[in-house]
């Protein structure tokens, strides 16, 4: 009989092996009891019943050391497909990948905020539609669909508490999803999977303590620490965009005022901007904008910056130097070994990215800087919708990401 410790066991270990595979294949078994630390007749085992799952197939190759072939383990890219979700403040991101997170297809649509939450829903179920039928097009069994959202998820229940920069609140998105989609259904806040996705397959690849910024319209986080997710007790820890830095500062989506985000998002460089121009008035930024200020974007503030426009650059340059105080802080409380910037501040790189190190280096404690990189994460959208998949196939390749 096998019971409930031994099951969660087999998990764990079959758990180990896909991830020892995901990483060093082509492996042979005698490799996979060495890196895992279990015994040859566990993987044995283990491996017989991957196989029989189609997640894993043996590939035989000449080992030139000792003359005859050996037979290699790998993953197969045709064990499944996964579905990652990303629903911004205005858009829609959906990926399909194969086992091997290779991308099959993706789409992005913009939304807006006049949509309703029902509305913005069932777009998003349209486009997983479209991705399901994909992979029922290349043979591919789903596996899972990941989902990252804008705001407090609790990742257990799998409910959406609340998010302010979209107005949702209390959204039992994976009960919906399930039903829906009859699919294991993983729901999480955006910055952290933007940092599993960093850790899979981005900036961050095999860094085990390191802290992303994601910034779009606010400022989130995702912290890791010894190659796990920080989360807190139920899922809320890791939201550094609302530390309060200013009692008297400006009200946040939140609800609250002066939070961080307020004072270092995409959206206060826009407000620094607008303020200094009600000053200062620039006939070309209001060209630029159509003649109307609300049409201004970072992308626009970015290009005028670029081209020596004073206020554009100032707003971001104090943005800059704002958020590096601010990392400091971080980097004094969790010592990571990398810092990713993601999001919209990726535009801005060469003018931020010497302002945020200075201003990080000078305040930080100087121990904790010493194994310290700055660094900007290589896509401008997608490492949250890579996260997604990730969150979808850690949970296959690892044991659960909820323990
Ligand atoms: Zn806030």
């Amino acid at each position: 009989m096998i019971t409930g410790d031994q099951e969660k066991v087999r998990k764990i270990n079959r758990s180990l092996i896909l991830n020892t595979l995901r990483l060093h294949a082509p492996i042979s078994r005698a490799q996979v009891a060495n890196l895992t630390g279990l015994t040859r007749g566990t993987v044995s085992n283990i491996v017989n019943t991957l196989l029989e799952d189609g997640l894993v197939f043996e590939d035989t190759l000449e080992d030139s050391k000792i003359g005859r072939p050996s037979i290699l383990l790998r993953l197969r890219p045709d064990g499944g497909a996964v579905v990652g979700v990303e629903i911004g403040v205005n858009f829609i991101s959906v990926l399909l990948t194969n086992f091997v997170a290779e991308a099959l297809w993706e789409t992005r649509v913009e939304t807006s905020l006049s949509q309703s939450q029902t509305e913005i829903i069932s777009e998003a179920e349209k486009l997983i539609d479209q991705a399901l039928a994909v992979a029922k097009k290349n043979n591919l069994r789903p596996l899972g669909i990941g989902v990252g959202l804008p705001g407090l998820v609790n990742v257990r229940q799998g409910n959406l508490i609340v998010a302010p920069n979209l107005r949702w609140k209390n959204l039992p998105l994976r009960l919906i999803w399930n039903q829906r989609f009859h699919l294991p259904i993983y729901i999480d806040n955006e910055a952290n999977l933007a940092a599993l996705g960093e850790y899979y397959f981005g900036a961050a690849r095999n860094v085990e303590n390191f802290v992303a910024l994601t910034s779009d319209i606010g400022l989130g986080g995702g912290i890791m620490i010894d190659g796990r997710l920080f989360r807190g007790g139920h899922g809320y820890g890791g939201e550094i965009g609302h530390i309060q830095r200013d009692p008297q500062g400006e009200q946040c989506g939140c609800g609250r005022i002066g939070c961080w985000e307020t004072q270092v998002g995409p959206r206060a460089v826009l407000q620094r901007v607008k303020k200094e121009f009600q000053i200062h008035p620039d006939q070309s930024l209001l060209d630029a904008c159509l003649g109307d200020l609300n049409n201004l974007t970072f992308e626009i503030v970015v290009q005028f910056a670029s081209n020596g426009n004073l206020i554009c650059r100032k707003a971001i340059e104090e943005v800059a130097f704002n958020l590096g105080v601010g990392i400091a802080d971080l980097v004094n409380i969790f010592n990571p070994d990398l810092v990713v910037i993601g999001g919209a501040f990726i535009l801005a790189k060469d003018i931020m990215q010497s302002i945020i190190e200075d201003a990080i280096f000078s305040n930080a404690l100087q121990p904790a800087t010493e194994t310290l990189r700055i660094g900007f994460s290589e896509r401008r959208t997608g490492a949250c919708v890579l996260g997604a998949v990730a969150v979808v196939l850690d949970d296959i390749l690892r044991e659960m990401v909820i323990s």
